[in-house]
This record gives C-alpha cells, structure tokens and sequence, in this order.
C-alpha cells in the first residue's frame, strides 16, 4: 500500500495535507478524485478544473495519470 497527500497528487501547486492510501495508482486517484470533486476552494481548482472542465480534454487527462503512475512508481511501499 501507498500513501499520498492531496498535495503530492497536485505535484505540490497546491491542494491541502489531506492523505489517501491504496493499493494502485488508480484507487488513490480516485480518492483524491472525490475529495477534490467536493471541494470549493482555490487550494483545489488546478485540479478540479482538470477533472471537470471541459477545456480539458481526454488526453489532458491521460497525460496527468501517466505522471501520477510515475510517482507511484517512484514512491515507497508503506
Ligand atoms: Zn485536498
């Protein structure tokens, strides 16, 4: 299992401390995914932009999760 701060998953532009644990990138996305879907404030619309507007396309979004499955491979087992 992995642990990821809301702020790990926005590549430390923002976001808060909040963390998320699982066992693939996937499932801490989607996580992350929820929080930042409910949120309202600035800290968070980077990321809530990325997921909702629809200025972003697809591969805006493939280009995110293939950056975040890179940090998940980088970072350590807990
Ligand atoms: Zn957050």
């Amino acid at each position: 299992m992995k642990t990821f701060t809301c702020k790990e998953i926005m590549n430390d532009a923002s976001g808060c401390d909040m963390a998320f644990s699982g066992n693939d990138a996937m499932a801490v996305a989607g996580q992350c995914g929820q929080h930042v879907a409910s949120s309202t404030d600035e800290a968070h619309k980077p990321m809530r932009d990325l997921m909702m507007n629809p200025n972003h396309t697809q591969a805006d979004r493939e280009k995110w999760m293939a950056w975040f499955q890179g940090e998940w491979e980088k970072k350590k087992e807990v």
